[in-house]
Protein backbone atom coordinates (compact mmCIF):
# COMPACT_ATOMS: atom_id res chain seq x y z
CA UNK A 1 0.00 0.00 0.00
CA UNK A 2 3.25 2.20 0.96
CA UNK A 3 3.83 2.63 -3.02
CA UNK A 4 0.44 4.51 -3.37
CA UNK A 5 -0.90 8.01 -3.06
CA UNK A 6 -4.14 6.82 -2.51
CA UNK A 7 -6.20 3.87 -0.87
CA UNK A 8 -8.94 4.22 -3.32
CA UNK A 9 -9.04 6.82 -6.35
CA UNK A 10 -13.12 6.78 -7.81
CA UNK A 11 -13.59 8.17 -11.12
CA UNK A 12 -16.36 10.31 -11.71
CA UNK A 13 -18.09 12.44 -9.29
CA UNK A 14 -21.81 11.57 -9.70
CA UNK A 15 -24.16 9.98 -7.18
CA UNK A 16 -21.98 6.55 -7.36
CA UNK A 17 -18.75 8.50 -7.46
CA UNK A 18 -18.92 10.82 -4.59
CA UNK A 19 -21.39 8.11 -2.09
CA UNK A 20 -18.31 6.04 -2.80
CA UNK A 21 -15.98 8.58 -2.46
CA UNK A 22 -17.60 9.48 0.80
CA UNK A 23 -18.28 6.18 2.29
CA UNK A 24 -14.56 4.89 1.58
CA UNK A 25 -13.50 8.39 3.83
CA UNK A 26 -15.48 7.36 6.63
CA UNK A 27 -14.29 4.07 6.69
CA UNK A 28 -10.63 4.94 7.03
CA UNK A 29 -9.43 5.31 3.52
CA UNK A 30 -7.60 7.96 1.75
CA UNK A 31 -9.37 8.83 -0.76
CA UNK A 32 -9.36 11.06 -4.21
CA UNK A 33 -11.93 11.57 -6.47
CA UNK A 34 -11.35 12.58 -9.87
CA UNK A 35 -14.44 14.57 -12.74
CA UNK A 36 -13.62 16.16 -15.71
CA UNK A 37 -16.52 18.22 -14.95
CA UNK A 38 -15.76 21.73 -12.66
CA UNK A 39 -18.24 20.62 -10.46
CA UNK A 40 -19.20 17.92 -8.47
CA UNK A 41 -22.16 15.47 -8.73
CA UNK A 42 -22.20 14.43 -12.05
CA UNK A 43 -25.05 14.23 -14.84
CA UNK A 44 -27.47 13.33 -11.63
CA UNK A 45 -26.75 16.67 -9.84
CA UNK A 46 -25.60 19.33 -12.96
CA UNK A 47 -27.60 17.87 -15.93
CA UNK A 48 -29.86 15.37 -14.63
CA UNK A 49 -32.41 14.54 -11.68
CA UNK A 50 -31.55 17.73 -9.85
CA UNK A 51 -32.54 20.83 -12.73
CA UNK A 52 -35.35 18.75 -13.60
CA UNK A 53 -36.86 18.29 -10.97
CA UNK A 54 -36.54 21.53 -9.57
CA UNK A 55 -37.95 23.08 -13.19
CA UNK A 56 -40.53 20.47 -12.86
CA UNK A 57 -41.79 21.47 -9.12
CA UNK A 58 -41.90 25.32 -10.67
CA UNK A 59 -43.78 24.81 -13.26
CA UNK A 60 -46.05 22.66 -11.60
CA UNK A 61 -46.85 25.52 -9.37
CA UNK A 62 -47.62 27.20 -12.38
CA UNK A 63 -50.11 25.25 -13.86
CA UNK A 64 -51.52 24.55 -10.56
CA UNK A 65 -52.46 27.96 -10.01
CA UNK A 66 -53.31 28.84 -14.09
CA UNK A 67 -55.91 25.27 -14.17
CA UNK A 68 -56.84 23.92 -10.71
CA UNK A 69 -56.58 26.73 -8.15
CA UNK A 70 -60.19 28.09 -9.18
CA UNK A 71 -61.19 24.65 -8.02
CA UNK A 72 -60.56 25.91 -4.84
CA UNK A 73 -61.72 28.76 -4.73
CA UNK A 74 -58.82 30.71 -4.91
CA UNK A 75 -58.52 33.32 -8.07
CA UNK A 76 -55.24 33.68 -9.35
CA UNK A 77 -54.90 36.74 -11.90
CA UNK A 78 -52.06 38.13 -13.78
CA UNK A 79 -50.15 34.52 -13.41
CA UNK A 80 -47.00 34.90 -15.63
CA UNK A 81 -44.01 33.09 -16.34
CA UNK A 82 -40.57 34.84 -15.63
CA UNK A 83 -38.64 32.09 -17.12
CA UNK A 84 -34.76 33.51 -16.52
CA UNK A 85 -35.98 33.53 -13.01
CA UNK A 86 -37.13 30.37 -12.73
CA UNK A 87 -34.06 28.55 -14.85
CA UNK A 88 -31.76 31.20 -12.26
CA UNK A 89 -33.98 29.62 -9.13
CA UNK A 90 -33.27 25.85 -10.82
CA UNK A 91 -29.05 26.81 -11.44
CA UNK A 92 -29.27 28.26 -7.24
CA UNK A 93 -30.40 24.93 -6.30
CA UNK A 94 -27.31 23.15 -8.18
CA UNK A 95 -25.01 25.47 -6.68
CA UNK A 96 -26.55 24.77 -3.50
CA UNK A 97 -26.55 20.88 -3.78
CA UNK A 98 -22.66 20.80 -5.32
CA UNK A 99 -21.20 22.89 -2.40
CA UNK A 100 -22.88 20.57 0.37
CA UNK A 101 -20.24 17.50 -1.92
CA UNK A 102 -17.49 20.36 -1.23
CA UNK A 103 -18.56 20.46 2.22
CA UNK A 104 -18.85 16.51 2.42
CA UNK A 105 -15.42 16.10 0.54
CA UNK A 106 -13.34 18.60 2.72
CA UNK A 107 -14.87 16.76 5.66
CA UNK A 108 -13.60 13.52 5.30
CA UNK A 109 -10.26 14.79 3.36
CA UNK A 110 -11.20 13.35 -0.15
CA UNK A 111 -8.65 14.71 -2.81
CA UNK A 112 -10.68 16.50 -5.43
CA UNK A 113 -9.07 15.96 -8.82
CA UNK A 114 -10.47 17.99 -11.60
CA UNK A 115 -9.35 16.42 -14.74
CA UNK A 116 -9.99 13.54 -17.25
CA UNK A 117 -8.75 10.08 -15.90
CA UNK A 118 -7.20 7.49 -17.94
CA UNK A 119 -5.93 4.40 -17.01
CA UNK A 120 -1.85 4.21 -17.63
CA UNK A 121 -1.82 0.67 -15.36
CA UNK A 122 -3.50 -0.99 -13.47
CA UNK A 123 -3.09 0.97 -10.66
CA UNK A 124 -2.16 4.15 -12.41
CA UNK A 125 -4.43 6.70 -13.51
CA UNK A 126 -3.08 10.04 -15.50
CA UNK A 127 -5.53 13.15 -14.98
CA UNK A 128 -5.35 15.34 -17.92
CA UNK A 129 -6.37 18.88 -17.02
CA UNK A 130 -6.14 21.10 -20.17
CA UNK A 131 -2.20 21.19 -20.51
CA UNK A 132 -1.34 20.08 -16.45
CA UNK A 133 -0.91 16.21 -16.39
CA UNK A 134 -0.24 14.83 -13.33
CA UNK A 135 0.12 10.58 -12.25
CA UNK A 136 -2.00 9.46 -10.01
CA UNK A 137 -1.73 5.72 -7.86
CA UNK A 138 -4.19 3.93 -5.74
CA UNK A 139 -4.81 0.63 -4.50
CA UNK A 140 -7.88 0.08 -5.51
CA UNK A 141 -9.71 2.50 -8.25
CA UNK A 142 -13.84 2.67 -8.82
CA UNK A 143 -15.05 3.89 -12.39
CA UNK A 144 -18.30 5.23 -12.23
CA UNK A 145 -17.73 7.54 -14.95
CA UNK A 146 -21.74 7.60 -15.71
CA UNK A 147 -23.47 7.54 -19.17
CA UNK A 148 -23.91 10.27 -21.74
CA UNK A 149 -27.36 11.06 -24.57
CA UNK A 150 -27.54 8.69 -27.59
CA UNK A 151 -27.91 11.37 -30.83
CA UNK A 152 -29.81 10.02 -33.56
CA UNK A 153 -27.16 9.38 -36.69
CA UNK A 154 -29.08 12.22 -39.09
CA UNK A 155 -30.12 14.56 -35.87
CA UNK A 156 -26.68 15.61 -34.03
CA UNK A 157 -27.16 18.04 -31.43
CA UNK A 158 -26.40 21.02 -31.50
CA UNK A 159 -28.04 22.16 -28.18
CA UNK A 160 -30.02 24.82 -29.73
CA UNK A 161 -32.45 23.88 -32.20
CA UNK A 162 -31.82 20.00 -31.49
CA UNK A 163 -31.33 19.42 -27.94
CA UNK A 164 -30.19 16.58 -25.19
CA UNK A 165 -31.77 16.81 -22.33
CA UNK A 166 -29.05 18.80 -20.54
CA UNK A 167 -29.91 21.50 -23.66
CA UNK A 168 -33.27 21.12 -22.93
CA UNK A 169 -32.67 22.02 -19.20
CA UNK A 170 -31.34 25.49 -20.26
CA UNK A 171 -33.07 26.76 -23.02
CA UNK A 172 -33.18 30.76 -22.88
CA UNK A 173 -36.57 30.84 -23.91
CA UNK A 174 -39.92 28.68 -23.97
CA UNK A 175 -40.29 27.19 -27.76
CA UNK A 176 -43.81 27.62 -29.64
CA UNK A 177 -43.33 23.96 -30.59
CA UNK A 178 -41.45 21.64 -28.52
CA UNK A 179 -41.33 18.12 -30.41
CA UNK A 180 -39.94 15.32 -28.09
CA UNK A 181 -38.55 12.20 -29.46
CA UNK A 182 -38.46 9.07 -27.25
CA UNK A 183 -41.50 8.43 -24.85
CA UNK A 184 -39.06 7.05 -21.81
CA UNK A 185 -39.42 8.91 -18.73
CA UNK A 186 -36.61 11.64 -19.70
CA UNK A 187 -38.80 12.35 -22.46
CA UNK A 188 -42.04 12.93 -20.86
CA UNK A 189 -40.63 14.63 -17.83
CA UNK A 190 -39.39 17.38 -20.29
CA UNK A 191 -42.27 17.20 -22.60
CA UNK A 192 -44.32 17.90 -19.35
CA UNK A 193 -42.52 20.97 -18.21
CA UNK A 194 -42.44 22.69 -22.16
CA UNK A 195 -46.18 21.91 -22.28
CA UNK A 196 -46.74 23.51 -18.37
CA UNK A 197 -44.83 26.65 -19.57
CA UNK A 198 -47.20 26.85 -23.16
CA UNK A 199 -45.41 24.87 -25.38
CA UNK A 200 -47.35 23.04 -28.26
CA UNK A 201 -45.81 19.79 -27.66
CA UNK A 202 -45.48 16.37 -29.34
CA UNK A 203 -44.11 13.27 -28.18
CA UNK A 204 -42.96 10.70 -30.69
CA UNK A 205 -42.22 7.03 -29.56
CA UNK A 206 -41.09 4.07 -31.19
CA UNK A 207 -43.03 1.97 -29.12
CA UNK A 208 -46.56 1.59 -29.05
CA UNK A 209 -46.35 2.04 -25.09
CA UNK A 210 -44.89 5.03 -23.05
CA UNK A 211 -42.81 4.61 -20.66
CA UNK A 212 -42.54 1.17 -21.62
CA UNK A 213 -40.78 -0.10 -18.48
CA UNK A 214 -43.98 0.78 -16.40
CA UNK A 215 -46.81 -2.01 -15.36
CA UNK A 216 -49.46 -1.56 -18.52
CA UNK A 217 -52.40 -0.19 -16.76
CA UNK A 218 -49.80 2.82 -15.12
CA UNK A 219 -48.16 3.66 -18.62
CA UNK A 220 -52.21 3.41 -19.88
CA UNK A 221 -53.10 5.92 -17.81
CA UNK A 222 -50.64 8.01 -18.13
CA UNK A 223 -51.17 8.27 -21.56
CA UNK A 224 -54.99 9.27 -20.81
CA UNK A 225 -53.35 11.83 -18.36
CA UNK A 226 -51.15 13.50 -20.38
CA UNK A 227 -53.01 13.87 -23.28
CA UNK A 228 -55.80 15.35 -21.67
CA UNK A 229 -52.77 18.06 -20.18
CA UNK A 230 -52.77 18.62 -24.37
CA UNK A 231 -49.63 16.62 -25.04
CA UNK A 232 -49.60 15.33 -28.65
CA UNK A 233 -48.44 11.51 -29.43
CA UNK A 234 -46.99 9.48 -31.78
CA UNK A 235 -46.98 6.29 -30.59
CA UNK A 236 -45.25 3.13 -33.06
CA UNK A 237 -43.53 6.08 -34.76
CA UNK A 238 -40.42 6.09 -36.38
CA UNK A 239 -38.88 8.92 -37.48
CA UNK A 240 -36.91 8.55 -40.33
CA UNK A 241 -35.41 11.87 -41.21
CA UNK A 242 -35.13 15.64 -40.64
CA UNK A 243 -34.46 19.03 -41.64
CA UNK A 244 -32.56 21.58 -39.43
CA UNK A 245 -32.91 25.56 -39.99
CA UNK A 246 -32.17 28.13 -39.01
CA UNK A 247 -35.66 28.95 -37.69
CA UNK A 248 -36.77 25.23 -36.85
CA UNK A 249 -36.74 21.50 -37.34
CA UNK A 250 -38.85 19.30 -39.96
CA UNK A 251 -39.35 15.86 -38.44
CA UNK A 252 -40.94 13.37 -41.13
CA UNK A 253 -41.66 9.88 -39.09
CA UNK A 254 -43.23 7.08 -40.45
CA UNK A 255 -46.54 6.56 -38.33
CA UNK A 256 -49.58 3.95 -39.27
CA UNK A 257 -47.81 3.46 -42.84
CA UNK A 258 -48.60 7.16 -43.39
CA UNK A 259 -45.48 10.06 -43.48
CA UNK A 260 -46.15 12.66 -41.55
CA UNK A 261 -44.37 16.05 -40.63
CA UNK A 262 -43.73 17.61 -37.70
CA UNK A 263 -42.58 21.29 -37.84
CA UNK A 264 -41.09 22.14 -34.02
CA UNK A 265 -38.64 24.99 -33.48
CA UNK A 266 -36.59 22.94 -30.40
CA UNK A 267 -36.37 19.04 -30.65
CA UNK A 268 -35.36 16.76 -27.86
CA UNK A 269 -33.78 13.35 -28.85
CA UNK A 270 -34.52 11.59 -25.79
CA UNK A 271 -33.90 8.07 -26.93
CA UNK A 272 -31.50 7.03 -24.18
CA UNK A 273 -28.32 7.50 -23.05
CA UNK A 274 -24.98 5.14 -23.60
CA UNK A 275 -22.53 4.00 -20.90
CA UNK A 276 -19.23 6.33 -20.99
CA UNK A 277 -16.26 5.12 -20.81
CA UNK A 278 -14.34 7.37 -23.67
CA UNK A 279 -10.88 7.77 -23.48
CA UNK A 280 -10.84 5.82 -20.40
CA UNK A 281 -7.92 3.60 -21.34
CA UNK A 282 -9.93 0.25 -20.58
CA UNK A 283 -7.58 -1.77 -23.01
CA UNK A 284 -4.66 -0.83 -20.71
CA UNK A 285 -6.58 -2.99 -18.11
CA UNK A 286 -7.83 -5.29 -20.97
CA UNK A 287 -10.97 -4.97 -20.01
CA UNK A 288 -13.49 -4.94 -22.83
CA UNK A 289 -17.07 -3.38 -23.08
CA UNK A 290 -19.88 -5.61 -24.16
CA UNK A 291 -22.20 -4.58 -26.90
CA UNK A 292 -23.96 -2.02 -25.21
CA UNK A 293 -20.84 0.02 -24.00
CA UNK A 294 -21.39 -1.26 -20.44
CA UNK A 295 -18.38 -2.67 -18.15
CA UNK A 296 -19.54 -6.55 -17.62
CA UNK A 297 -18.99 -6.95 -13.66
CA UNK A 298 -19.15 -10.23 -11.35
CA UNK A 299 -21.58 -9.82 -8.12
CA UNK A 300 -19.07 -7.77 -6.84
CA UNK A 301 -18.84 -5.13 -9.16
CA UNK A 302 -14.88 -6.60 -10.35
CA UNK A 303 -14.22 -7.11 -14.15
CA UNK A 304 -10.51 -8.69 -14.86
CA UNK A 305 -8.97 -7.06 -12.42
CA UNK A 306 -9.53 -7.62 -8.13
CA UNK A 307 -9.00 -4.16 -7.18
CA UNK A 308 -10.50 -2.23 -10.41
CA UNK A 309 -14.76 -1.62 -9.62
CA UNK A 310 -17.13 -0.22 -11.77
CA UNK A 311 -20.63 0.96 -10.59
CA UNK A 312 -23.54 3.25 -11.35
CA UNK A 313 -24.63 3.58 -15.31
CA UNK A 314 -21.53 2.81 -16.65
CA UNK A 315 -22.68 -1.04 -15.38
CA UNK A 316 -25.77 -3.44 -16.82
CA UNK A 317 -28.85 -2.33 -14.71
CA UNK A 318 -31.39 0.60 -14.75
CA UNK A 319 -29.98 4.46 -15.17
CA UNK A 320 -30.78 5.56 -11.90
CA UNK A 321 -29.09 7.53 -9.12
CA UNK A 322 -30.03 6.03 -6.38
CA UNK A 323 -28.96 2.50 -7.76
CA UNK A 324 -25.46 4.12 -8.48
CA UNK A 325 -25.35 5.70 -5.15
CA UNK A 326 -26.24 2.05 -3.83
CA UNK A 327 -24.01 0.71 -5.51
CA UNK A 328 -21.03 3.34 -4.12
CA UNK A 329 -21.49 2.33 -0.80
CA UNK A 330 -21.52 -1.16 -0.84
CA UNK A 331 -18.30 -0.97 -3.42
CA UNK A 332 -16.37 1.29 -0.83
CA UNK A 333 -17.78 -1.43 1.87
CA UNK A 334 -16.60 -4.09 -0.16
CA UNK A 335 -12.52 -2.27 -0.40
CA UNK A 336 -12.91 -1.60 3.28
CA UNK A 337 -13.06 -5.66 4.34
CA UNK A 338 -17.11 -5.57 4.79
CA UNK A 339 -19.94 -7.76 3.20
CA UNK A 340 -22.43 -5.54 1.62
CA UNK A 341 -25.46 -6.22 0.04
CA UNK A 342 -27.03 -4.34 -3.16
CA UNK A 343 -30.82 -5.57 -3.12
CA UNK A 344 -32.30 -4.94 -6.45
CA UNK A 345 -35.38 -6.52 -5.94
CA UNK A 346 -36.21 -3.61 -3.99
CA UNK A 347 -34.98 -0.35 -6.27
CA UNK A 348 -38.01 1.88 -7.09
CA UNK A 349 -38.16 3.61 -10.56
CA UNK A 350 -39.91 7.14 -10.24
CA UNK A 351 -41.71 9.93 -13.00
CA UNK A 352 -41.80 13.15 -12.08
CA UNK A 353 -44.93 14.05 -14.23
CA UNK A 354 -48.41 15.31 -12.58
CA UNK A 355 -49.73 12.99 -11.59
CA UNK A 356 -46.07 11.26 -10.58
CA UNK A 357 -45.95 7.29 -11.91
CA UNK A 358 -44.05 4.99 -9.15
CA UNK A 359 -43.28 1.43 -8.99
CA UNK A 360 -41.07 -1.12 -7.68
CA UNK A 361 -40.66 -4.87 -8.45
CA UNK A 362 -42.65 -7.41 -10.49
CA UNK A 363 -44.67 -5.65 -13.26
CA UNK A 364 -48.07 -7.42 -13.77
CA UNK A 365 -46.61 -9.31 -17.16
CA UNK A 366 -42.91 -9.94 -15.47
CA UNK A 367 -45.01 -11.59 -12.95
CA UNK A 368 -47.11 -14.08 -15.31
CA UNK A 369 -44.26 -14.35 -17.32
CA UNK A 370 -41.95 -15.98 -14.45
CA UNK A 371 -44.38 -18.29 -13.79
CA UNK A 372 -45.71 -16.71 -10.42
CA UNK A 373 -48.99 -17.69 -9.19
CA UNK A 374 -50.53 -14.12 -8.42
CA UNK A 375 -52.71 -11.75 -7.02
CA UNK A 376 -53.67 -7.84 -8.13
CA UNK A 377 -55.49 -5.73 -6.28
CA UNK A 378 -56.24 -1.89 -7.21
CA UNK A 379 -58.03 1.11 -4.94
CA UNK A 380 -58.23 4.25 -6.92
CA UNK A 381 -57.84 7.81 -5.70
CA UNK A 382 -60.63 9.35 -6.75
CA UNK A 383 -61.98 6.97 -3.76
CA UNK A 384 -59.40 8.34 -1.34
CA UNK A 385 -60.68 11.09 1.01
CA UNK A 386 -57.01 12.91 1.46
CA UNK A 387 -57.34 12.79 -2.63
CA UNK A 388 -60.92 14.35 -2.80
CA UNK A 389 -59.59 17.26 -0.27
CA UNK A 390 -56.52 18.11 -2.06
CA UNK A 391 -58.13 17.37 -5.66
CA UNK A 392 -55.88 15.26 -7.02
CA UNK A 393 -58.29 12.46 -7.67
CA UNK A 394 -56.55 10.97 -10.44
CA UNK A 395 -54.61 7.68 -10.23
CA UNK A 396 -54.59 4.37 -8.32
CA UNK A 397 -52.25 2.14 -6.56
CA UNK A 398 -51.69 -1.39 -8.13
CA UNK A 399 -50.64 -4.45 -5.79
CA UNK A 400 -49.11 -7.68 -7.13
CA UNK A 401 -48.80 -10.23 -4.37
CA UNK A 402 -47.48 -14.09 -4.78
CA UNK A 403 -49.98 -16.62 -3.53
CA UNK A 404 -47.90 -19.09 -2.23
CA UNK A 405 -45.99 -16.97 0.41
CA UNK A 406 -48.56 -14.10 0.78
CA UNK A 407 -45.76 -11.67 -0.38
CA UNK A 408 -45.53 -8.33 -1.71
CA UNK A 409 -43.89 -8.33 -5.09
CA UNK A 410 -44.95 -5.27 -6.87
CA UNK A 411 -46.36 -2.10 -6.39
CA UNK A 412 -47.34 0.44 -8.96
CA UNK A 413 -48.72 3.88 -8.19
CA UNK A 414 -50.23 6.68 -10.67
CA UNK A 415 -51.24 9.45 -8.19
CA UNK A 416 -49.67 12.98 -6.33
CA UNK A 417 -46.94 12.10 -4.50
CA UNK A 418 -46.28 8.90 -6.10
CA UNK A 419 -42.71 9.25 -5.27
CA UNK A 420 -42.85 9.28 -1.78
CA UNK A 421 -45.57 6.82 -1.40
CA UNK A 422 -43.82 3.85 -3.22
CA UNK A 423 -41.09 4.09 -0.25
CA UNK A 424 -43.64 2.09 1.79
CA UNK A 425 -43.47 -0.50 -1.14
CA UNK A 426 -39.64 -0.58 -1.09
CA UNK A 427 -39.59 -1.26 2.47
CA UNK A 428 -42.24 -3.50 2.51
CA UNK A 429 -40.51 -5.81 -0.38
CA UNK A 430 -37.00 -5.53 1.52
CA UNK A 431 -38.85 -6.67 4.85
CA UNK A 432 -40.42 -9.48 2.45
CA UNK A 433 -43.80 -8.26 3.78
CA UNK A 434 -47.07 -9.83 2.87
CA UNK A 435 -50.15 -8.30 1.46
CA UNK A 436 -51.85 -9.33 5.10
CA UNK A 437 -49.61 -7.38 6.67
CA UNK A 438 -49.55 -4.37 4.77
CA UNK A 439 -53.50 -4.38 4.33
CA UNK A 440 -53.40 -4.73 8.73
CA UNK A 441 -51.25 -2.17 9.46
CA UNK A 442 -53.27 0.81 10.81
CA UNK A 443 -52.45 3.88 8.32
CA UNK A 444 -53.10 7.35 9.34
CA UNK A 445 -56.63 9.05 7.98
CA UNK A 446 -56.84 10.67 5.64
CA UNK A 447 -53.77 10.10 3.73
CA UNK A 448 -53.19 9.38 0.39
CA UNK A 449 -51.18 5.79 1.76
CA UNK A 450 -54.36 4.30 2.81
CA UNK A 451 -54.77 3.54 -0.86
CA UNK A 452 -52.13 1.37 -0.81
CA UNK A 453 -53.77 -0.11 2.30
CA UNK A 454 -56.79 -0.26 0.47
CA UNK A 455 -54.66 -2.16 -2.70
CA UNK A 456 -54.11 -5.10 -0.17
CA UNK A 457 -57.02 -5.58 1.09
CA UNK A 458 -58.42 -5.68 -2.43
CA UNK A 459 -55.97 -8.36 -3.18
CA UNK A 460 -57.35 -10.04 -0.45
CA UNK A 461 -60.77 -10.13 -1.27
CA UNK A 462 -61.87 -8.09 1.41
C1 LIG B 1 -32.49 14.77 -17.46
C2 LIG B 1 -32.20 13.61 -16.54
C3 LIG B 1 -33.01 13.40 -15.44
C4 LIG B 1 -32.75 12.35 -14.58
N1 LIG B 1 -33.57 12.19 -13.51
C5 LIG B 1 -33.34 11.18 -12.65
C6 LIG B 1 -34.14 11.03 -11.50
O1 LIG B 1 -35.07 11.80 -11.26
N2 LIG B 1 -33.87 10.01 -10.66
C7 LIG B 1 -32.84 9.13 -10.90
O2 LIG B 1 -32.64 8.20 -10.11
N3 LIG B 1 -32.06 9.26 -11.98
C8 LIG B 1 -32.28 10.26 -12.86
N4 LIG B 1 -31.45 10.42 -13.94
C9 LIG B 1 -30.36 9.45 -14.14
C10 LIG B 1 -29.16 9.77 -13.23
O3 LIG B 1 -28.75 11.08 -13.48
C11 LIG B 1 -28.04 8.78 -13.49
O4 LIG B 1 -28.52 7.47 -13.36
C12 LIG B 1 -26.92 9.00 -12.48
O5 LIG B 1 -26.40 10.30 -12.57
C13 LIG B 1 -25.79 7.99 -12.71
O6 LIG B 1 -24.80 8.21 -11.77
P1 LIG B 1 -23.29 7.78 -12.02
O7 LIG B 1 -22.56 8.12 -10.75
O8 LIG B 1 -23.22 6.40 -12.51
O9 LIG B 1 -22.77 8.70 -13.21
P2 LIG B 1 -22.88 10.25 -13.55
O10 LIG B 1 -23.82 10.95 -12.69
O11 LIG B 1 -23.11 10.30 -15.02
O12 LIG B 1 -21.44 10.80 -13.22
C14 LIG B 1 -20.32 10.40 -13.93
C15 LIG B 1 -19.26 11.47 -13.82
O13 LIG B 1 -18.04 10.93 -14.32
C16 LIG B 1 -17.32 11.95 -14.98
N5 LIG B 1 -16.36 11.31 -15.89
C17 LIG B 1 -16.63 10.48 -16.93
N6 LIG B 1 -15.49 10.03 -17.49
C18 LIG B 1 -14.48 10.61 -16.80
C19 LIG B 1 -13.07 10.53 -16.91
N7 LIG B 1 -12.47 9.74 -17.81
N8 LIG B 1 -12.34 11.26 -16.05
C20 LIG B 1 -12.93 12.06 -15.12
N9 LIG B 1 -14.26 12.14 -14.98
C21 LIG B 1 -15.02 11.43 -15.80
C22 LIG B 1 -18.39 12.76 -15.67
O14 LIG B 1 -17.93 14.08 -15.90
C23 LIG B 1 -19.53 12.71 -14.65
O15 LIG B 1 -19.54 13.86 -13.84
C24 LIG B 1 -31.66 11.49 -14.82
C25 LIG B 1 -30.83 11.71 -15.90
C26 LIG B 1 -31.08 12.76 -16.75
C27 LIG B 1 -30.16 12.99 -17.91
Amino acid sequence: MAEHDFDVIVIGSGPGGYVAAVRAAQLGLKVACVDKRPTLGGTCLNVGCIPSKALLQSTEHYAWLKNASKEHGITATNVAIDFGAMMQRKEGIVRGLVDGINTLFKKHHIVHLQGNAHFTGPHSLEVVNGSERQAVHAANIIIATGSEPIALPFLPFDEKRVVSSTGALSLTSVPKRFAVIGGGVIGVELASVYRRLGSEVVVVEMLDTLTPMMDPAISKQLLQVLKKQGLEFYLGAKVTSANVGSKGVQLFIEHDQKQVTIDADVVLVAVGRRPYTQGLGLDVLTVVPNAQGLIPVDVNFRNVHRHIYAIGDVIEGPMLAHRASHEGMAVAELIAGHHPHVNYASIPNVIYTHPEVASVGFTEPEARNAGLNIVVGTSFFRGNPRSRCSGDTEGLVKVIGEVNTGRLIGMHIIGAQASELIAEGMMALEKKATLSEIANTCHAHPTLAESIMEACQQALGR
